[in-house]
């Protein structure tokens, strides 16, 4: 029993002020507040010191595909620990979880993937993204290939790296960042910026913003386009249909590496293995993280095309590049675990044809109530736009994110998570949330908006 059990909330909460520096938090409001202490969780269930059960619409992080509390990912986690507890990939060595997890996911990957490189986090593969890329283009004679394309209010994670091909403002502003290298360019998110474009016509107008931005950096001088197919911390921009044709098609006539980020859409979210599928692209990298454990240990990767592990394996030398953890057999262990339960239960297929479209359906309608101005839903990661206005959706709050951070503490107490996004609201539960689960989740959700409005 974790010692934790025994104190009573507000004793854990002031420990926690006192010697926890939270990610992204508030700290001063939540010394003030006290956190919200999670002791125990089964499948979509939380349950915190005080002993409510809270729905985890937000699947964790994104990340508990399978749902809490699967003894059968502890079990072969305790195994492995057992009998190889550590080794390491480097230097020509490996180890047999590290080998099978790879063969494993050179069959789920898209038939031109068949090669992974490990990590520990989907920042950390972003970092192996921002190096590899170079090295290939290196390695490839072209050396002044060295800028990378992403896209503002894009996450791709928290390290240097990571938070530089991001787009979040507020993160740039801490640190001087991001590292010279990277271009940014807008978001093809057409509630927000879309202007008076149809959604069809913004789709084409913000994947031309690639093209330009090629042609005016320099073919000869641009390395990758890194994208993720949905975006997730960004508000789930689910892109319009025109979006990402019109990006392959740009890609595909220039000789630049497509980075598809699915750290979030892997693994099922979008009813796909990758969001890659869903959308037809064939990017030249993928990083993946979260989904790949459903977060029972932490464990990233970027899967590696064919093209790319030319450049990358075939000249021969080193890529000086690795973690301590890369491949750990423990987190490998995990995630075999993790991807046999996803595949025995159907999980992916769920999503396409059962829980997705279910849930979808309902959460759509909640676009009828007077503070939301947009319902969307791709797989299973939703979210609702909040407007003062909803017959005009070029209207904002003046207080941008306070009714959303109002919301999701609402919702919080409502006995759902659900996560604020600027005035947007935002889920992604677990794969297994059944039928009875998606209607308190939707009615929850409704509750919610009627106690915020
Ligand atoms: N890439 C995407 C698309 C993400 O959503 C995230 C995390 O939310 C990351 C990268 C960073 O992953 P991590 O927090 O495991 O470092």
């Amino acid at each position: 029993t974790v010692q934790s059990n025994i104190y009573p909330t507000k004793a854990l909460q002031e420990m926690d002020a006192a010697h926890h520096l939270h990610p992204f938090s508030d700290m001063k409001a939540l010394n003030q507040e006290g956190s919200r202490i999670i002791t125990s969780a089964t499948g979509v269930w939380l349950t915190d010191s005080d002993g409510n059960r809270i729905m985890d619409g937000m699947a964790g992080l994104w990340c508990v595909q399978v749902g809490h509390g699967r003894t059968e990912i502890a079990d072969a986690v305790h195994k492995q620990m057992v009998e190889l507890s550590y080794y390491n990939t480097f230097f020509k060595t490996t180890h047999p979880p590290a080998i099978e997890l790879s063969r494993k996911l050179a069959e789920l990957a898209p038939p031109h993937i068949n090669r992974v490189f490990y990590c520990s986090s989907g920042s950390e593969a972003n970092d192996t993204v921002f190096r590899m890329v170079r090295y290939y283009w290196d390695q490839m004679g072209k050396p002044d290939k060295k800028v990378i394309i992403s896209r503002w209010n894009g996450y791709h994670g928290s390290t240097l790296a990571g938070t530089s091909l991001g787009g979040m403002k507020a993160m740039h502003a801490q640190g001087d960042l991001p590292v010279p290298g990277v271009h940014h360019i807008n978001q093809p998110y057409w509630f927000g910026e879309g202007g008076d474009m149809s959604p069809d016509e913004f789709g084409l107008h913000a994947a031309r913003e690639l093209e330009k931005a090629i042609d005016e950096i320099g073919e000869n001088k641009v390395a990758a386009f890194i994208a993720e197919p949905i975006q997730g911390a960004g508000g789930v921009i689910i892109p319009p249909d025109t979006y990402w044709p019109e990006v392959q098609r740009i890609l595909k006539e220039r000789d630049i590496l497509f980075v598809a980020d699915e750290v979030i859409c892997g693994f099922g979210r979008l009813g796909r293995w990758f969001g890659s599928d869903y959308y037809g692209i064939e990017p030249d990298l993928m990083p993946i993280a979260k989904g790949l454990t459903s977060g029972y240990l932490p464990m990233g990767g970027v899967l590696v095309s064919d093209r790319v592990a030319e450049g990358v394996v075939g000249k021969g030398g080193d890529f000086n590049h690795g973690y301590t953890y890369s491949g750990h057999p423990a987190c490998a262990a995990a995630a075999l675990a993790n991807l046999a339960i996803i595949e025995r239960e159907g999980l992916v297929e769920r999503v396409a044809n059962d829980i997705g479209p279910y849930l979808k359906e309902r959460w759509l309608k909640l676009a009828d109530h007077p503070l939301v101005g947009e319902a969307r839903m791709t797989g299973l990661v939703g979210a609702l736009e909040l407007v003062p206005d909803k017959a005009d959706r070029h209207k904002r709050f003046k207080d941008v994110g306070v009714p959303g951070l109002l919301c999701r503490d609402i919702s919080f107490e409502n006995g759902l998570v659900m996560r604020a996004v600027r005035d947007s609201m935002i889920i992604s539960p677990p794969l297994v949330l059944s039928h009875e689960e998606a209607d308190f989740l939707v009615a929850t959700a409704e509750k919610t908006l009627n106690d915020t409005y």
